[in-house]
């Protein structure tokens, strides 16, 4: 699945491509209340373990991706080239400031009890912690309540929060391995190229 076409960078949560394996599990009001949540919001398929998925079992972290990949937007976000800002912005950084700000990030987008303009929060590119959080529902609290079973309206537990800070930073030593511990010096881009 990893030569699949992806799709253009306005993708929604509610996206899915049944045909190519990639679905949509935010369930609808009308699944909710009768029910039947869980399983694709578009074609029905039900494919994920949620009792597991739900342990939030730091130790199976990998079934976690592995099924989260079936859906749609998160599979993207997987995927998809990280920008070159984005990377710049990590490699600078470096990994010990990075995984700080990746804390304070999600504290500040998702960590209350209502965050400002949740389910918009989290941008699409400039960030690579915006690509992790995509990539592993710590982008808002809906995707936060259908992943990791955490119910919105109250704030996120210091435990809640250091399992997403692992789950973003395995993302980010999955996408940029290149990272260094203290961070180094990154050209900025300059408008025509990197000078
Ligand atoms: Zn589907
Ligand atoms: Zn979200």
């Amino acid at each position: 699945m990893d030569d699949f076409d992806l799709p253009p960078l306005n993708i929604k949560c509610t996206d899915s491509d049944c045909e190519n394996d990639l679905h949509c599990f935010l369930s609808t009001k009308k699944m909710a209340k009768e029910g039947k949540t869980g399983s694709c919001r578009n074609c029905g398929v039900d494919l994920v373990d949620w009792d597991r998925t739900h342990m939030n079992e730091v130790n199976d972290v990998d079934y976690k991706f592995h099924i989260m990949k079936k859906e749609m937007i998160r599979h993207h976000f997987w995927h998809v080239t990280i920008d070159q800002k984005a990377i710049n912005y990590a490699k600078r950084k470096g990994r010990i400031k990075l995984t700080e700000s990746v804390k304070s990030r999600l504290k500040s987008s998702v960590g209350s009890a209502s965050p400002y303009r949740d389910g918009q929060q989290t941008p699409f590119k400039g960030n690579p912690i915006y690509y992790a959080q995509h990539a592993t529902a710590t982008c808002c609290r809906r995707c936060i309540e259908e992943w990791h079973d955490i119910p919105k309206g109250r704030e996120l537990t210091e435990s809640e929060l250091e399992y997403m800070c692992t789950l973003v930073n395995k993302y980010l030593s999955e996408r940029i391995p290149s990272i260094t511990e203290g961070g180094e010096k990154v050209p900025v881009i300059r408008r025509g190229g990197v000078n």
